[in-house]
């Protein structure tokens, strides 16, 4: 796969998943995104990773777009609904599968949990191996017989056909980078493609960035270790890789970061309770306007 986009100018992307409101930390990422796009004169695209069918709802994606019409965002139309792009993800998983590269895994979040091997660098457990070994004929046989199942990518043999050191270009929120060593074998076996899901996150968001020639990927220092495996992908897939800037997060009273999971103020909250975009901008760093009060702090 090739991207279709060699660009000419830089090509930015906010990628919010539609599965719950936008709070604070988005706002905080579009608008790194806005900046780094006006410093560097590139485009603003936003992506809509919504490939979560039973988390993701439409109703949230309405307000994605609302909320950042609201805070001053403006990005090129249409957004690249990643759910309407089923058939860039197989076109990968294909390749890799013909590749010998993908195996297909039965087990459950139990029995994954239950036979750990570690945890991956997000803290979840470290897949074991265990359906490495299931041979073609049984796998075949199970899939026939209607039991489900993911697929996941054999990492030691990825490592083998990529480069044996890959980098990529990190920024952080400065305006020069450092050389930061991918670490994929932390990862894993990780999946590609869910029993329910037609592709991982980690394997639509490389696909994505490179069709649509994205150049400068800002995005949360919680995604900075995923990177590696976003460029293990990109190496098999004989993708460009992108410039990083994983930005700082925005924290709640409590210190931990904010998140949907955690009930964080959501912007529409916020702005049903009459804090305006300027007072939000200037919360987060972004313009000199009063924040009326809103507090922010970032790690
Ligand atoms: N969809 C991801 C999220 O909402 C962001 C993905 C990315 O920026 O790479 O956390």
């Amino acid at each position: 796969m090739r991207s279709n986009v060699l660009a000419a100018s830089p090509v930015l992307r906010f990628a919010p998943s539609p599965n719950g409101p936008l709070h604070l930390g988005h706002a905080y990422s579009a608008l790194c995104n806005e900046r780094v796009a006006a410093d560097l004169n590139g485009r603003l695209l936003l992506r809509i990773e919504d490939l979560d069918r039973t988390r993701c709802k439409p109703r949230y994606e309405a307000a994605i777009e609302d909320d950042l019409a609201w805070l001053g965002l403006r990005f090129e139309t249409p957004p690249r609904r990643q759910s309407d792009h089923a058939a860039d993800y197989i076109a990968a998983l294909d390749g890799l599968a013909a590749r010998g590269l993908l195996y297909p895994c039965f087990c459950s979040r139990a029995e994954v949990a239950r036979t750990a091997k570690g945890r991956d660098p997000d803290g979840a457990p470290l897949y074991s191996g265990a359906c490495r070994t299931v041979s073609a004929s049984e796998a075949a046989a199970r899939i026939a017989g209607g039991e489900k199942r993911a697929s996941r990518l054999d990492m030691a043999r990825a490592i083998e056909r990529a480069p044996s050191r890959l980098v990529w270009s990190e920024f952080g929120e400065g305006s020069t980078s450092v050389e930061q060593a991918a670490e994929p074998e932390r990862w894993g076996d990780v999946i590609l493609s869910g029993r329910d899901l037609v592709a991982s996150y980690h394997l639509a968001v490389t696909v994505d960035d490179a069709l649509q020639g994205v150049t400068d990927v800002v995005r949360g220092r919680d995604l900075l270790a995923a990177t590696s495996v976003h460029r293990q992908l990109q190496a098999l897939l004989g993708l460009p890789s992108p410039r990083y800037r994983h930005h700082r997060l925005v924290l709640g009273p409590d210190g931990a970061k904010l998140s949907k999971r955690r009930q964080s103020p959501s912007l529409t909250k916020l702005r049903a309770c009459g804090v305006s975009p300027a007072a939000i901008r200037a919360a987060l760093g972004f313009g000199c306007d009063d924040s009326g009060g809103l507090a922010v702090a970032l790690s």
